[in-house]
């Protein structure tokens, strides 16, 4: 039975991302000086992490730059989306479609692929530091996503159930964790927001309860939610819930985490304890390590502060873009590929000295499956008014569960994909 069967006031939630957005204008560092840039037509840009940030802003600066020198550096040999993961975890499909190789960039766009973990960034010297090299740059994007904010005493809990909210071999080991599963308690918990991908918990919430139903399984979900209802589509998700999968579920809403009892398999929260067979903890997550390492993320910030239109850290010529920066678009690999694509454009104009034209209007779309079979959706579009300094965000969502929408799911996704490694 679904505990908490939330009215969405579409209003209260469009005020909410309004907000959301204007907060997200108010503390940033100022542009550098263009005067600066010593940059010229030998340029090298140096980009780490080859996700959906790191991706698209090298193939977008080769189609603007056909001679700059474009590195790009993985610690992953290639690339896996977490975007459609959930599809695969739900069991319907290829982790293989999930999977794209590095190499071909070399072949068909001349952009070096290095597969090591950046150590540091020496930020004077200008120097990307990994295990066996240091690396010169002119231009440095930094896009190396997430990491989970969770102290060392719980790292353990987390190889054995792994949140599956980072490309690689998550998702592997939790979807065999799920196939061994043949009944009992699932417990799927929820971090405050923000997180990586807003819809992407309660995507996964109602796969693994149309998994456990399509198996007929004698199982029961435990969905525990810091947040007070699902942060985007609530109102699809809600219904989902009650009308697919009643009686395989408790909503639990503005419920956290206080401690996992590791020894007896019980999640200890604000709201009770709740003892499982099988554990999806989506922590609280914060930007990549790597850029606490750098010294981007001061006095315990979550995320890097960049310049509102730019993406450009407090250091001239060095941008941090996707979910690891404090932007105004949800963190999402498409607004990760917008803001690879902008940052592209920056730094060509700065190797040419001439001016690009700059979008004026963004949109972020979110699809979600609800069941194998049906999907809803939002679209928020961002318009810009660099002179302002502002931006109106405009959300809407069709809440109804659509066949139609899952084949637009899969286009949205294969479009991506094509552009970044097509
Ligand atoms: C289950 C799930 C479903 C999602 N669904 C959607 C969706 O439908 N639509 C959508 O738009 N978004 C979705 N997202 C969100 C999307 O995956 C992220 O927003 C996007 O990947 C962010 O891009 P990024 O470049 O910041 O990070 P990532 O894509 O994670 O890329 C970071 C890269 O950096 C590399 N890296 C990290 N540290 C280092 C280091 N020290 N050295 C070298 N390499 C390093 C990593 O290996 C990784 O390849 C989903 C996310 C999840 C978890």
């Amino acid at each position: 039975m679904l505990k908490n069967k939330l009215n969405v006031n579409r209003r209260q939630f469009l005020a909410g991302s309004a907000a959301l957005a204007a907060s997200n204008l108010m503390p940033n560092v100022s542009l550098a000086n263009e005067a600066d840039f010593k940059a010229t037509k030998s340029a090298k840009v140096v980009i780490v992490g080859g996700g959906y940030g790191g991706v698209s802003t090298a193939k977008q600066l080769r189609k603007l730059l056909p001679d700059i020198s474009i590195t790009l550096i993985d610690k992953n040999p290639f690339f896996v989306s977490c975007p459609m993961s959930n599809l695969y975890l739900g069991d319907f499909y290829e982790f293989g479609n999930l999977c794209f190789p590095y190499e071909p960039l070399k072949a068909k766009y001349n952009i070096d692929f290095i597969n090591t973990k950046v150590m540091d960034v020496d930020l004077d010297k200008k120097l990307v530091i990994t295990p066996y090299d240091k690396i010169s740059y002119d231009f440095l994007v930094l896009s190396p996503g997430i990491s989970y904010d969770i102290d060392k005493s719980q790292k353990d809990f987390f190889v054995k159930y792994p949140p599956a909210f980072k490309p690689g071999g998550e998702h592997l080991y939790l979807k065999k964790l799920l196939e061994n599963f043949d009944g009992g308690d699932i417990v799927i918990t929820v971090p405050s927001y923000p997180y990586r991908c807003p819809p992407a918990p309660y995507e996964r919430a109602a796969l693994i309860l149309n998994y456990i139903t399509k198996r007929k399984l004698k199982a029961h979900l435990y969905f525990i939610d810091a947040n007070e209802r699902p942060v985007i589509n609530s109102e699809g998700f809600m219904k989902a819930y009650y009308e697919l999968y009643k009686g395989y579920a408790d909503y639990i809403t503005g419920t956290t985490v206080k401690e996992i009892d590791t020894a007896n398999n019980v999640v200890k929260t604000t709201n009770g304890d709740f003892k499982f067979d099988l554990a999806n903890v989506i922590p609280p997550m914060k930007a990549s390590k790597l850029l606490e390492k750098i010294g981007f993320l001061e006095n315990n910030q979550k995320w890097v502060e960049v310049e509102t239109f730019t993406f450009e850290t407090k250091v001239p010529n060095v941008f941090v873009i996707g979910d690891s920066a404090r932007t105004f678009l949800p963190k999402s690999g498409f607004g990760a590929n917008m803001q690879g694509k902008i940052v592209a454009n920056i730094i060509a104009e700065r190797i040419t000295g001439k001016k690009l034209k700059q979008e004026e209007l963004l949109m972020v779309l979110c699809y979600s499956m609800v069941s194998d079979k049906e999907a809803i959706m939002s679209e928020t579009s961002f318009k810009i008014n660099r002179e302002k300094n502002v931006i109106t965000p405009i959300h809407r969502e069709d809440n109804t569960r659509r066949e139609s929408t899952v084949k637009r799911y899969h286009e949205w996704a294969k479009g991506l994909w094509r552009e970044m490694f097509g």
